[in-house]
């Protein structure tokens, strides 16, 4: 079924915290000559297959609280809720995430395996044996950090968390080798699949050239995707993207603003805190809970008008 589902763009493609976000949004358009939500949304519906897995990676660890945050988690959580209609979901998070996506997949009542990238990387071969084993076919990074040219992870900061974060760029690398369907979601430029765009990151996002940390790389991440979306806050990109494929899958959409509401509170819950104030309070990379609600409904009425 051919449908434009790029209007949905016009609800997360908005710089809501000043990030110098707008070179970024073209970049990732001009990076693939056509609007990158209606390219992974259509690659992301051929695609599925109940023999297949999709593999969502989220969870970014915050360097003062040592806790995961509000952004991403949802998001990872509404993807899943809409791809797992069809497909096998396996979600690949940090210690500090974990909990977190345990309760969402929850409240979103998707049974999926939840790995712990810290054991993962103890395996040999192990992103052989991660997409071999859980036959993954898709892979889909939200709000995951993403390593600079020299392997270091970074917060908006400027300052390395490589410590806290565990590595997930090699599953994007190998799945690069085997060329896997790689979708990656982020608002900042230091997630992971954020290389697509990697110049425009060091040119114009805040230290993205040159970070705070020792190795003076810049924040910007090196791994890139095949499709990256680029959001004003990661979750609205994630809600987009499954109302997007759910129009040209033909599969329920049903993230609203109570079940936003639900997501955002569990999360908090179990131990997220906001990823701008550090503060376990209502609100999404510093958006108070009622605007991101407001965001949630306007997608919500694209989708039904879309499957008009
Ligand atoms: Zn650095």
């Amino acid at each position: 079924m051919h449908v434009d589902v790029s209007i949905l763009e016009q609800v997360y493609q908005v710089d809501i915290l000043g990030r110098g976000l707008d070179p970024l949004f073209a970049g990732a358009y001009d990076a693939i000559g056509e609007s990158p939500l209606q390219a992974a949304a259509r690659e992301l519906a051929s695609s599925l297959d109940k023999h297949e897995s999709v593999a969502i990676l989220t969870g970014f660890p915050i360097l003062w609280t040592l806790s995961g945050e509000t952004d991403g988690p949802p998001g990872a959580a509404v993807l899943a809720q809409v791809i797992s209609h069809r497909n096998p979901i396996v979600v690949v998070t940090d210690r500090y995430s974990k909990q977190i996506m345990q309760r969402l997949l929850e409240e979103v009542r998707v049974e999926a395996r939840i790995i712990l990238i810290e054991n993962l990387v103890r395996m040999p071969n192990w992103t052989t044996r991660f997409l071999d084993e859980n036959h993954v076919k898709v892979l889909i990074a939200i709000e995951r950090p993403g390593a600079n040219r020299v392997g270091v992870h970074h917060n908006l900061s400027g300052l390395s968390i490589t410590h806290l974060s565990g590595n997930t760029d090699p599953l994007f690398a190998e799945a690069r080798r085997r060329g896997l369907l790689r979708i990656a979601i982020g608002d900042g430029g230091n997630e992971l699949g954020m290389g697509l765009v990697e110049q425009l990151v060091r040119r114009y996002i805040p230290y993205g050239n040159v970070c705070r940390c020792p190795c003076r790389q810049g924040i910007a991440a090196a791994e890139g995707c095949d499709y990256l979306l680029i959001a004003g806050v990661s979750n609205l990109g994630g809600y987009a993207l499954a109302a997007a494929v759910a129009v040209l899958g033909n599969l329920p959409y049903v993230h609203d603003a109570e079940q936003e509401a639900r997501l955002v509170r569990s999360a908090i819950a179990a131990g997220a805190v906001d990823g701008v104030t550090g503060a376990a309070d209502e609100l999404v990379d510093g958006m108070p809970l009622t605007r991101s609600m407001q965001f949630v409904e306007k997608i919500r009425r694209l989708y039904q008008r879309l499957r008009r």
